[in-house]
């Protein structure tokens, strides 16, 4: 008998059909002798219709009652999913966040999981009931309702097994597994059977939507077996073949195969560049342009400086799109003048491509493999930057399908690794 914890995003309980498969799913594991914690999202543009609800009443709402309001999605599903239990026969029971007690601090809208009381639910297990948790929530040390952030409830699930101590953590989503890149663009784009900790990290990081990173980020630090799986397929597939199926995230230490190169490719739009030009170069230029730009609290992601003969430097760095303008006021208000640059110019028309693999560690060749495969396209580079097991390039965002298309094929990543 193992102990594990189910999680189903919103799309899989998306109508009261879908939250009658998951019951009948869920049923089969209990039924096969398991202990059962699943853990549920709100039904799919419950959290989007209950933030703007309340963006209509008050247009930047209190944080605190924010939380109140978006939480109450979450507790609308495990009540739906507990009966559709009991109504095929499975003792089941439904807590909000804050009835497991997962304590949180006081963060509101993006609150950070301080500790789980498992106690309360080890007594249901042993006493055979399937525990169905609220994810996305929790409660503060003085009982205030807060919420972790969008997507938070992978990161629930992955708590609640860290807790638990449990032997595995599925993630049941709306895709089948981890892909080499996505296959709405490349569509030999091939499902991986495993891909490490560090690697999901990078393509967390780097655009693949997959799983929320801070959960794996959780699943990583206290070693939380965690699969993603498909929670579209016929609810009574066989057990050992569902067990087995979809992506599993690995330890490096555990995995024995040759590592190919690459893993996969991943990519974002939503970044944007921004240069100011003809800089006299002197100590403290970065500290000047970047300090204002950390100031107004925004994230700095690529950052490239390099000076000329004649002691002139152009300044580049990428920030988040939606933080794009403001950067842009921050440097022509405060920065531009002082430092003595001759323009700033900002560029939202790029997108960052990464290759990423853990395999890049015993591999020569990565990078210039990636640069001769973007130059054969005719694509320009504009900007480049490394990490042990992943290469990224900023490129004009025109260029996007092209590229990732281009490199998957490069790497051969539409073909089976040969293990
Ligand atoms: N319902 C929350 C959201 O939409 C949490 C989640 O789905 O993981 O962000
Ligand atoms: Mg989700």
């Amino acid at each position: 008998m193992s102990l594990i914890v189910h999680k189903y995003g919103g799309t899989s309980v998306g109508s009261a059909e879908r939250i009658k498969n998951v019951a009948r799913r869920v049923a089969k594991w209990s039924r096969a002798g398991h202990k059962i914690v699943v853990v549920v999202s709100a039904m799919s543009g419950e959290t989007n219709r209950l933030i703007d609800l309340a963006k209509q009443v008050q247009p930047a709402p209190d944080p605190r009652e924010l939380d109140v309001v978006a939480a109450t999605g979450e507790q609308v599903t495990i009540g739906l999913l507990a009966m559709a239990l009991k109504a095929i026969g499975v003792r089941a029971k439904s807590y909000t966040g804050g009835q497991v007690r997962v304590l949180t601090d006081s963060a509101y809208t993006k609150a950070r999981i301080v500790a789980i009381n498992a106690t309360k639910l080890h007594a249901d297990l042993d006493s055979g009931q399937v525990i169905v948790v609220a994810g996305f929530q929790g409660e503060d040390e003085i009982g205030n309702i807060t919420t972790l952030g969008r997507g938070g409830s992978d990161t629930s699930a992955v708590a609640l097994a860290a807790a638990l101590a449990a032997d595995e953590c599925l993630i049941y989503t709306d895709v089948d597994g981890v892909y080499t890149t996505d296959p709405r663009i490349v569509p030999e784009a091939r499902r991986l059977h495993t891909v490490t900790f560090e690697e999901m990290l990078e393509m967390a990081s780097l655009g693949s939507k997959v799983l929320q990173i801070r959960s794996v980020e959780f699943a990583g630090k206290y070693r939380v077996r965690l699969r993603v799986l498909s929670s579209l397929t016929d609810p009574d597939l066989p057990l050992e073949v569902e067990a087995a199926s979809g992506t599993l995230i690995t330890f490096e230490e555990d995995t024995h195969m040759e590592q190919a190169a690459i893993s996969g490719i991943a990519f974002t739009r939503d970044e944007a560049k921004i240069t100011l030009s003809s800089v006299p170069d002197r100590p403290g230029i970065a500290y000047q342009i970047l300090g204002p730009i950390a100031d107004a609290n925004i994230d700095v992601d690529m950052i490239i400086q390099n000076t000329g003969v004649d002691g002139m430097t152009d300044f580049s760095f990428t920030v988040h799109r939606s933080e794009y303008a403001k950067a842009l006021d921050v440097l022509n208000e405060r920065v531009k003048a002082h430092i003595g640059a001759h323009a700033v110019i900002g560029d939202a028309k790029i997108c960052k491509v990464s290759v990423v693999g853990i395999g890049m560690r015993s591999h020569v060749g990565i990078a210039s493999t990636m640069f001769r495969t973007l130059s054969e396209e005719g694509i320009n580079i504009q900007m480049i930057s490394t990490s042990e097991i992943k290469i990224s390039c900023v490129v004009e965002d025109k260029y996007m399908e092209l590229a990732v298309r281009a490199l998957h094929k490069a790497f051969g990543l539409e073909q089976q690794p040969s293990d």
